[in-house]
Parts: structure tokens; sequence; C-alpha cells
């Protein structure tokens, strides 16, 4: 019997077993597809088009990503996005326009208007929220309702493909909620943010370097090295379809070729969705609760032109589209001019996206009516002449769990129904306290952290 078994090889249950397994414990990982690695997947063609078609590029925003990459030994693997890569573009008037990155560009941009970027100069005078707000109503009340509409709605359909409207300010964005808590501004956090960054730097302390990294095999690189680590303790091809209780210290998994794996611990790492069907014969309260996090479809359409069909430089990270101009794409990554080897000489690769909850419908089209669509969509934006040379389509069914306000609350209560119903079964997912690469990488190793301290108490 191990200590724990883990359900799902997608990254979070990857870096769990790896943590566990780190700490001395016992680790046997099950995954259902032929593949670990989940949504993360990176597709190298015949004719040298490299395609992630599900997570991009991770941010080195925490020490434990940078720790992981270390331990891998994947440093010498890492591809930083370029220079040029920090612009990010907005559509607006049919055209793209940088975000500022400058005070002059500031200035000067036709994002949004001279009162807008006036109105800017109030926030550190703003009051704090008294209760949980939504990022749109937080942006609004801080910033003002320009920079909701035209700045934070793309991000928001680039990030979670989701609503503004109804994302939790302090769920989703905890790290720039928590500015106006401790600091009662974005402004005067972000600055002392930055001078308690040059403390550290200057002590000798860890820094984040806050880059946009991939690596230069595509993003599997990260997984399957994790997997690698684990070796015999992953089965792969074997969904897993029942849970039972063999006694208060054992726990029996069943997977659909009929072996069965006992564990004192079990670990469900699926989508919110998946875990409410596995978990629902054990515990109705558990899994209604999973069932109403929403999670909506996305796909990613990955095209591929001749560079000369293509008049804009791409000199970006992509661009973003606000869903008030009626566009159905929700925007691009330049995928090719971010990172070397993405495409063959002469070609650039677009990883464009579209769907989220806002357009969940777009799990009834077919791969064929998603590429026309978006190429409809994006050719006049970025100047484009005839059609793609490639393309390549993935649809993520139930894509970003979406962190709707009360999502903490919700997390909280179905560890509870979970350990009144099915003690020694627990969760972990993106589901649970962060979507990003960085946040799933942090969060598992923390937790192997707490079970090591609570096996040795
Ligand atoms: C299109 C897209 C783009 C993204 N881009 C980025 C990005 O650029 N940067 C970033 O930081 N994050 C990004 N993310 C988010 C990030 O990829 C995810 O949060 C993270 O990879 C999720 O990992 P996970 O292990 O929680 O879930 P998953 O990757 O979904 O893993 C769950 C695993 O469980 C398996 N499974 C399901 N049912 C069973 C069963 N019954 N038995 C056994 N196994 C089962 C699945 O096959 C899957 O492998 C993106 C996500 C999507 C969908």
């Amino acid at each position: 019997m191990k200590d724990y078994v883990i359900i799902g090889a997608g990254l979070s249950g990857l870096t769990t077993a790896y943590y566990l397994k780190q700490a001395g414990f016992s680790v046997q990982l099950i995954e259902a597809k032929a593949q670990v690695g989940g949504r993360i997947q990176t597709v190298n063609t015949e004719d040298g088009w490299q395609v992630d078609v599900g997570a991009n590029t991770a941010l080195l925003s925490s020490e434990a990503i940078d720790r992981l990459i270390d331990e891998l030994d994947l440093r010498d693997q890492v591809l930083v996005a370029n220079d040029a890569s920090k612009n990010r573009f907005v559509v607006r008037g049919g055209k793209l326009w940088a975000l500022p990155t400058s005070l002059g560009a500031f200035l000067t941009t036709p994002i949004v208007s001279p009162m807008a970027k006036l109105g800017l100069l109030l926030e550190p005078f703003r009051a704090k929220a008294t209760q949980e707000e939504s990022i749109a109503d937080f942006v609004a009340r801080r910033l003002g309702k320009e920079w909701r509409d035209w700045v934070l709605d793309p991000f928001i359909s680039g990030i979670f493909a989701g609503n503004p409207a109804k994302i939790s300010a302090q769920a989703a964005f905890h790290r720039v909620w928590i500015l106006e808590k401790d600091y009662g501004s974005l402004f005067k956090g972000m600055i002392a943010r930055m001078k308690s960054k040059k403390a550290a730097r200057q002590a000798g302390d860890y820094v984040a370097s806050g880059n946009m990294i991939s690596f230069k095999s595509g993003m599997s690189t990260l997984t399957h090295a994790l997997a690698a680590k684990l070796a015999d303790d992953i089965r792969i091809d074997a969904p897993v379809v029942q849970l039972s209780r063999i006694n208060d210290d054992c726990w029996q998994v069943q997977t659909s070729d009929g072996n069965s794996y006992q564990g004192k611990k079990i670990i469900v790492t699926l989508d919110a969705p998946d875990a409410a069907k596995l978990l629902r014969p054990l515990s109705s309260d558990a899994a209604n609760l999973l069932a109403s996090i929403e999670s909506p479809p996305l796909a990613v359409v990955a095209l591929g032109f001749d560079a000369s069909q293509i008049s804009h430089p791409l000199n970006g990270f992509g661009c973003l589209i606000p869903r008030s101009v009626g566009i159905a794409t929700l925007g691009a990554i330049f995928s090719s001019q971010i990172f070397s080897g993405r495409a063959p000489d002469g070609k650039v690769l677009l990883s464009c996206f579209i769907g989220g909850s806002r357009n969940p419908s777009i799990a009834h089209w077919s791969d064929q009516e998603m590429i026309d669509q978006v190429v409809k969509d994006i050719t006049p934006l970025l100047g484009i002449t005839g059609q793609p040379v490639f393309s390549k389509v993935q649809l993520w069914k139930h894509a970003i769990a979406q962190y709707h306000l009360g999502h903490f609350d919700k997390v909280e209560q179905i560890r509870h129904a979970l350990s009144k119903d099915t003690p020694n079964i627990m969760t972990r997912a993106n589901w649970h306290e962060g979507i990003s690469i960085p946040d799933v990488i942090a969060n598992a190793e923390r937790f192997a952290r707490q079970q090591r301290i609570i096996r040795n108490l």
C-alpha cells in the first residue's frame, strides 16, 4: 500500500507526487490519458512547427518555480521571452494599440481618454473595499471604468477566458487585491513592493525575475522532466473509475482496466467537473460544490503563415481583444516572435484563443469553423493576406476554472465536506489556490511540506 495515490498527471498531480516523493512518502500517480501533462502539451510536427496547444508560457514569479527548474536540471533549456514581448497590444477602433510601458507612452496612448488618465491621480485617495467584489468593480472603483473596459476586460479574457463582472478580485488577483488591503492603494503598494525587492536584492535574498519563459522543446519539457523523476510511480492510460474505502486507513482506487491500487491517502487532482463525477458516490455535498465551479470551454487555434503574408511587425507578446468590440476571437499570442524554434524558417506561428465563459457555444463548433472564424477576425487586425499554411486546433472542454465571487469559501466548503464524508481523500488542482503554473507549483510544494510536518508530529 502506498502512502498516497494521486489521480491525474497534469501539473498539479505531477508536482504533488514529486514533492511528496522528495519528502520521503511512497506515491502512485495514475493518469487517464496515454500521456502525462494534462493542459500542458507540446505538439511537434514533421515539417517543423512546434505548438503548445495548452499553456504557452510560465512566469518566473515565485521561488518555487525557479527552484523546481534547477532541481529538474532544466535551466539550460529555459527560453526567456524576447524583449519586444513586453509590448502587449489591445484592439480598439479596429487597430492594435500597445499598452503603455513608459510615462511618455502612457501620456500619448489613445487606448483610454485623457480624463481616464487624469482619474488615476485619485487612485491613492480612494477608500478600501468593505466586502468581496468582482475584479470589474474593483478596477472601476480604483482606476475608473475605461481602464476596466479597455485594459482589464481583455486581460481577463486572455488569462481566465472569463467574465470580469463575476470573477472575484480577492480570489483570482490576490497579489493585486492585497495591495489595496495592505497599503490602501495599488500605486502605494507597488512602490512599497519595489522598495522591498530592492532591499532583498541588496541583502542577497531571492527576488523573482518576473521573466516570462518557455523551454527549447516547449512547455511539455517541464511535465516530462517531472514524469522522469517519478518513473515507475506513474501509471498512464488508466482512467480511475471508482474509489472505495477498505478501512479507516486504506482506500482503494480502481481503474477502467480492472486494476486496483491501495493508498493511505488519496489525492484527486482532476478539474472540477471531473472531480465532481468521481467523488459523487462518496460525497454528494462535495460533488455539488465542485460541479458549481464554472469551467467554460476554450480552444487554442494555432495558425501558421508565411512571414510575407502578415503586414503587422508582430513586435510584441500578442494582442488582446475587448469583448465590447464584438469580435469572437479573444486574442492572439505571437508565439514564433516570442520564442525561437516555433515555426520553420520564413514562417510565423500565432496562437489564438476563442470561446470562454462569454462564448461557450464553441464547444460544438468543428475545427474548421473555429479556424475560419479566427482567420476572419484577425485578418484585418494584423493585415493578413490569404489563408494559413498550417493550423492546429485544441479544444479544452473545461479549460479554466472561474474564481467567481465566494470562490475561496466554496473551496473551504469542499474541503470540509470531504473531510466529513471521506476522511483521507483530498483534492489539489488548479481550481484550488491559483490557476497559473507558478501557483500550482508553489502550492504543491507547500502542501508536501505540510504533509511532512503532520507525519512528524
Ligand atoms: C488553453 C490554456 C492555456 C493556458 N495557458 C497558461 C499559461 O500560458 N501560463 C500558465 O501559467 N497557465 C496557463 N494555463 C493554466 C495551466 O495550464 C493549468 O492551470 C495547469 O496546467 C493545470 O494543471 P492541473 O494538473 O491542475 O490540471 P490538468 O492539466 O487538467 O490535469 C488533470 C489530469 O487529470 C487527468 N484525468 C482526468 N480524469 C481522470 C481520471 N478519471 N483518472 C485519471 N486521470 C484523470 C487528465 O487527463 C489530466 O491529465 C492554461 C490553461 C489552458 C487550458
